[in-house]
This record gives structure tokens, sequence and C-alpha cells, in this order.
């Protein structure tokens, strides 16, 4: 499995993927908003794009599948309960589904809410497998819920991404690294993980953001680590009201809340 990331360079931040098949060429796209740009980079690497996959509805997400269709013929695959309001979706996912790509690529679908209703995440089960995330989890962060739901999103993190194998290689929908670490940073000031990679992303382009894993995820992500003494002591200062030691799902609902405002 070849893995191409690809910089928007627009104000949200995007990151588009194309996950390729090295035997075929064929490649899918994660969320080609920039859609220019990924026919470019398939092009440059002799990759063909047969397949865009839209991991929500939200339009920085599929705002750039009518172009790459017209260009490509792509199909459209996409949560199936999300597909009335994306409108031109090829193909209904749900939960289980496995996404092939040409001879050697097997993606996963994972059924994936929170940030929306219906979100799907990709896992890859290669030797170094991989975790295309939209707006479920980004690095050191998590995606707001406006359109969905903290508790679902919770339910998603502990549930399934946790579960997860360390060594899952995390690809998510936007570039927010240095705030979210600045965020860990706050309700967590001794974590020296999260300001050692804070210091090291200061001089890093947004372009060549480190990839991150879910081992290093748990250690510098404030929504894997919701026993940390810190951050309950901090969230406490917040709200007085909560207990000495609150469960994982409230302690993930209120840094979520601290983060809208944040
Ligand atoms: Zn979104
Ligand atoms: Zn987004």
């Amino acid at each position: 499995m070849i893995i191409e990331r690809i910089w928007a360079a627009n104000d949200f931040r995007n990151f588009h993927y194309l996950i390729a098949c090295p035997e075929t060429g064929e490649a899918l796209a994660v969320d080609p908003l920039e859609w220019r740009r990924c026919l470019d980079a398939a092009r440059t690497r002799g990759f063909t794009i047969t397949q865009i996959l839209n991991t929500h509805e939200h339009r920085d997400h599929t705002g750039g599948n009518a172009g790459l269709v017209a260009e490509t013929g792509a199909r459209v695959l996409a949560h199936a309960g999300a597909a009335s309001r994306i409108g031109g979706v090829d193909v209904g996912l749900a939960r289980g589904d496995v996404i092939r790509v040409g001879r050697s690529v097997e993606l996963e679908c994972l059924d994936t809410p929170g940030h929306t209703l219906a979100h799907i995440c990709l896992y890859a089960h290669t030797e170094e497998p991989a975790l295309f995330c939209g707006d479920t989890l980004f690095n050191a962060g998590a995606g707001n819920c406006h359109g969905g739901s903290p508790e679902l999103l919770y339910d998603t993190f502990a549930g399934q991404l946790a579960r997860l194998p360390d060594g899952t290689r995390v690809y998510p929908g936007h570039e927010y690294l240095a705030r979210n670490l600045g965020f860990t940073l706050d309700r967590e000031p001794g974590n020296g993980d999260a300001a050692a990679l804070l210091e090291r992303s200061r001089d890093t382009a947004a372009e060549d953001a480190v990839v991150t894993t879910l081992g290093a995820e748990k250690r510098i992500n404030a929504f894997f680590r919701l026993q940390n003494p810190s951050i309950i002591a901090r969230l406490r200062e917040r709200f007085p009201d909560l207990p000495e030691h609150p469960d994982g799902r409230t302690v993930f609902v209120k840094l979520r809340e601290l983060r809208n405002a944040w």
C-alpha cells in the first residue's frame, strides 16, 4: 500500500490522501477538496484515481468530488447515512465493509460517529497499520461536535480507536497539531512529550508535519489521557462539581466543551 499525503495549502488546513496499489497503480482519494492537487499528485506518481472516499458530509471534505469525478470517472464512496446529504454517492458504506483498491489494498470501514452522526474512518491492516480518520481524531486532538455528539465521539475514541494497535499511523483530515498540543499543555503542563513535539513542530512546515502513531497520541492527546491526575485536577478547578475520580466519558465531554472555547 502506498500512501501519498497531499497538503491542501488552504485556510481549512486540509490533508488529502491518495491510497494506491503498488501493483496496479489504482488509487483511492480521501476527501479531495483541492482535487486538482490530488490529480496532479496522481499523475506525477503514475496513479489512476478510480475511487473517492468521503469520511463525512462536510463541504470541506466533499467539495472536490464533482471536479475529480468529471476528470477521472471515479466512483464516490461514503457512509450510507451521509450519502443523501453528500449527493452523487455511488456506494453507501457501513461498519465492516472492505474497500479494495487495485489488487493489494484492503481498507476496513469503521463506523465512527461523534464529529457528525455518520462518519467513516478507514483502517488498513498492513504491517504498519494506518488509520484515515477524517475529523474524528486529529494529531493531539479530537474533532468538534457541533453537528454531532461528544458522547458518541467518546464512544468512538474509547471503544474503537484506543483499541487499535499502538503502531497504527494516524492520517487525519486537517493539520492542527501545534494548536492541539497547546491545548494538551494547557490541561497538562507537565506533559514532556507534548512539549517536545510542540518545540519540534515550530520549525516544521505544515506540509512536512509529523505522522504520529496511536501510541504517540496516547502520550500527547488529552482526549486519550482521561485518567491523568493533572488533567482531572485542572478540570476540577473549572468544574468544582466534578467528582474526585470521574469516569472517562465525563472527562472527555468536559475537555471537548473546554476545547470549543479555547
Ligand atoms: Zn467535518
Ligand atoms: Zn473538516
